[in-house]
């Protein structure tokens, strides 16, 4: 196992098991290792006494004969991320003495199931949070459940004309809709399709903004930004619609820096310039509402607290004082009022209420299987070398120059293979006698100070591959696509020293379908410290905060399609206890063939005559045809994932 992770194995404890996977820091409050040593999960981190184990989670749905992997949404953990941002903006504004309210809203893109937007819904219904689309569909999803006449739907995306009618059909229905302009044409067909149906729009203007966020969606912002208006485009804007007589719908700047901003400094600096836009059209004449500050507000993935990519510098408590307070402080030295503000955070409300729960089905060894090495009469000298480095390596040699002696033996080895010096046999005796030299050279390292480079990279080398049971194009995107960093953390056993490490592949036929990067001790790790797994007993670990963007961005490479999931939801008079409120199936096997254009049943036909022929041909008994059949309409009906419940 790795250098970091090496501790007394017999005075392991919760608390090292804790700083290995740092679950506390990433956790926000709502996961912890328990003294059991499983996660556990903590639905309302103001009742810390009511806590889930997520083994009992995962034996529930064992219980229910649901198939692994499974999406364990966390409904609690839901509505208390919305509670929190609002009455953390409620607390904030009422010690700023600020003047406007907080008008939030919940941007459906970051995750669309509708079982997630109608929690939001009813969770920020005490403080009229709304909700933001950014496409047609969204729009119809949000116009259908953003039913409050009190709070925002925030229109952004490029708009053709069918959108502006349908956001006008929410201006009908008495909803608060704002339509951001993303370029200016957008504006010369809203201010045509409203005049025409005589409906008055609110209008929305996005900044192109200067201030820049960090991190890796900082070309949301600046010049070569694909959204928003520059400044002389937001003057012509304002102007056009007082020509048109319609100053009094342009209610709202909006900006957005980018997601997942890891500095402070970055959200201080668009919200210092916005309050200086929004001020100037105000003694310009023109009535501004609302300051729209968009997304970004971040999560800290890999509990670092910095400025790293996958984490963030700053609380949601800070975040919130540096917009107020920094939106107060311009518009008290200009003299105009304080409008009211809207953030569009969804990374932030979403994160951490989902989870992934995958079986490790399998161990792929670097080593894999040992041939019996013993002496025979005409063994090669390569073959004999190899022996006696193995033989009579010990912790009082050079062990660096038997770590040389033995690659190169390798590489001749292979070699000589190729060129039928040797054969098959030797090469495999080779091969095993060579991993157990760089297993003892590594042994023999461990309770030295200095260690080589090469000596090192051996951790990584010797490490186990833990197949699991999964796709990461389906279930981790963003750490395929961007190599952002999701915490993994082995479900039960964390109460003992690790025992081996490995880094995960899953059953994707695809070499970038694995994980070989890891939080461990607060520092980036290829491998994931492991407790004892048992021969013939599942094992599970969990893939958390997938609940922003993992959870709806995932693909069907391979045709893994979406996951089992269920719905969680604690017991207010049991502090242990919790029920599965909803079970929704994932894709099955038909569905994802039919989304590639073929017909099941059709197949099963299909298959059904080629079966009848055999039988007919007398190649297959009858009763068999019939099983065939059956089995391969099972199949069909089926989940898409390996089976490793044979029922
Ligand atoms: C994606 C997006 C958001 C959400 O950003 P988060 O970082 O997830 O909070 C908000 N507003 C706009 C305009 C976006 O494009």
């Amino acid at each position: 196992m790795s250098q970091s992770t090496q501790t007394d194995v017999n005075k392991w404890t919760i608390e090292d098991a804790e700083r290995v996977y740092g679950v506390s820091s990433w956790g926000g409050g709502y996961f912890e290792i328990g003294q059991n040593g499983h996660v556990h999960v903590i639905p309302e981190p103001h009742h810390h006494n009511v806590r889930i184990d997520l083994k009992a989670v995962i034996d529930e749905i064992r219980d229910e004969n649901i198939q692994f992997p499974v999406v364990v949404r966390f409904h609690d953990v839901l509505r208390s991320q919305v509670v929190n941002l609002n009455e953390t903006f409620a607390e904030v504004i009422a010690d700023a003495g600020y003047q406007g309210k907080y008008r939030g809203v919940y941007p459906i893109k970051v995750n669309q199931m509708r079982e997630v937007v109608e929690e939001i819904v009813d969770a920020g219904a005490p403080y009229d949070y709304g909700l933001e689309a950014g496409s047609k569909p969204e729009l119809l999803a949000v116009l259908a459940y953003n039913t409050n006449p009190n709070s925002l739907t925030i229109l952004n995306g490029y708009k053709d004309e069918e959108f502006i009618k349908l956001a006008l059909l929410g201006r009908k229905l008495g909803r608060k809709v704002v339509v951001v302009i993303e370029k200016f044409s957008e504006l010369t067909l809203l201010i045509k399709v409203s005049k025409e149906m005589g409906i008055s729009p609110i209008v929305g203007l996005r900044a192109k903004m200067q201030s820049k966020g960090q991190g890796r969606w900082q070309g949301s912002s600046g010049e070569r930004a694909k959204f928003g208006l520059n400044i002389s485009e937001i003057i012509k804007a304002a102007r056009l619609l007082e020509q048109e007589g319609m100053s009094d719908t342009l209610q709202l700047l909006h900006f957005h820096i980018g997601s997942q901003l890891p500095e402070i400094r970055a959200i201080k600096d668009a919200v210092n310039e916005s309050a200086r836009i929004y001020s100037e059209l105000v003694k310009m004449g023109f009535g501004l509402k609302y300051v729209d500050v968009g997304g970004g507000l971040g999560i800290d993935y890999d509990g670092s607290k910095s400025t790293a990519d996958s984490s963030r510098n700053y609380s949601v408590k800070e975040y919130v004082a540096d917009v107020i307070y920094g939106m107060r402080e311009v518009c008290d030295l200009e003299g105009v009022p304080h409008p009211h503000i809207v953030t569009e955070s969804g990374r932030a409300i979403t994160a951490h209420h989902s989870c992934v729960i995958t079986e490790v089905v399998g161990e792929i060894k670097p080593d894999g299987a040992q041939l019996d090495t013993s002496e025979g009469s005409n063994d090669h000298i390569l073959l004999k070398n190899m022996r006696d480095l193995a033989k009579y390596l010990s912790a009082d040699i050079n062990l660096q120059e038997s770590y040389n002696d033995a690659t190169q033996y390798k590489e001749q080895a292979s070699d000589a293979f190729k060129l039928r010096v040797i054969s098959l046999e030797e090469l495999g005796k080779i091969e095993t006698l060579y991993w157990q030299i760089m297993r003892k050279i590594k042994y023999f390292y461990a309770d030295r100070d200095f260690v080589p480079e090469e000596v090192q990279s051996l951790d990584f080398s010797l490490s186990s591959q833990y197949l699991c049971n999964f796709s990461i194009f389906q279930s981790a995107v963003d750490s395929w696509a961007i190599d952002q960093i999701l915490p993994v953390v082995p479900i039960t056993g964390l109460e003992n020293a690790p025992v081996n490490d490995g880094s995960l592949v899953d059953i994707t036929c695809d070499s970038d379908g694995k994980i070989d990067k890891f939080v461990i001790e607060h520092a980036i790790d290829h491998v994931l410290p492991m407790p004892k797994i048992t021969p013939g007993e599942p094992f599970y670990l969990g893939l958390f905060l997938t609940g922003a963007y993992q959870d709806v961005m995932g693909d069907m490479h391979n045709l893994f399609g979406r996951l089992n999931e269920v719905h969680i939801f604690s017991h207010d008079d049991d502090p242990q206890d919790f029920y599965i409120e909803e079970f929704v199936r994932g894709s099955s096997v038909e569905h994802v063939l039919s989304v590639m254009q073929y017909h099941p049943s059709a197949m099963a036909i299909d298959v059904k005559k080629l079966i009848d022929k055999e039988v007919a041909a007398g190649n297959i008994k009858p009763r068999e045809g019939v099983k065939w059949t059956d089995f391969y309409e099972h199949c069909l009906a089926g989940y898409t994932y390996l089976n490793t419940t044979n029922k």
